[in-house]
């Protein structure tokens, strides 16, 4: 059965719980570096992206995901976890010090949309979901600024808006919070992810 840990220092943990463990897979909270030993993916959830390095750095635990991540690793982040995800972070003073786990070949602009007031939802059209728009989550989320050439855009807001969603091979990333709607799909976009990646493996 496939196993997706879920880094449980702060923010949205039990929302993101509740959708994989729906969707069937085994899931395993992850605090310290040896939780990460036979996990096949990791969800990175959002939150305060600052508070999650502090804690993540007294373990050590984005240092040993960073590398995890690097050697193909899967890793979902949403909105303080797509900042985490990011190799370039504009606004991202209060990181400075602390190991982040990047690998994502983006430039991230923290809180771009405003502050706790600018939170909002919006019906975004992603690629690769099919059926109707998803019900997309903002609350003092980032913007993907810039994208390297291996990523490929999911989702952008309004018309030809900010990117909000990006893949790049194993890792994937919202600046929304897909977890706080009752909207599974792309939980379930990044299980079968997850799931062809090791098969791929596999063979
Ligand atoms: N603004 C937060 C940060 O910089 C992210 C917000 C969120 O995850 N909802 O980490």
């Amino acid at each position: 059965m496939t196993t997706i840990g879920v880094v449980a220092l702060q923010g949205a943990v039990s929302e993101h719980i509740a959708m994989l463990t729906a969707l069937g897979v085994s899931v395993r909270e992850i605090r310290t570096p040896d939780r990460l030993d036979g996990v096949d993916a990791v969800v990175l959830p959002g939150g305060e992206s600052t508070a999650m390095a502090r804690a993540a750095a007294k373990v050590g635990l984005f240092d040993e995901l960073s590398v995890r991540a690097g050697a193909g690793l899967p890793v979902f982040g949403t909105c303080a976890g797509l900042i985490l995800l990011a190799e370039r972070v504009q606004d991202g003073e209060t990181l400075e010090g602390f190991a982040t786990v990047g690998g994502l070949d983006i430039t991230a602009r923290r809180n771009a949309f405003g502050g706790q007031l600018a939170s909002f939802t919006e019906d975004l059209a992603v690629a690769g979901l099919d059926g109707p728009a998803f019900p997309a989550v903002f609350i003092r989320a980032p913007q993907v600024v810039e994208v390297g050439p291996e990523v490929e855009v999911l989702a952008r807001t309004g018309v030809d808006g900010p990117v909000v969603a990006v893949r790049q091979g194993h890792l994937l990333a919202t600046s929304f919070h897909p977890e706080l709607t009752a909207d599974p799909r792309l939980h379930r976009y990044f299980v079968r992810m997850v799931e062809g990646l090791s098969a791929r493996r596999a063979a």
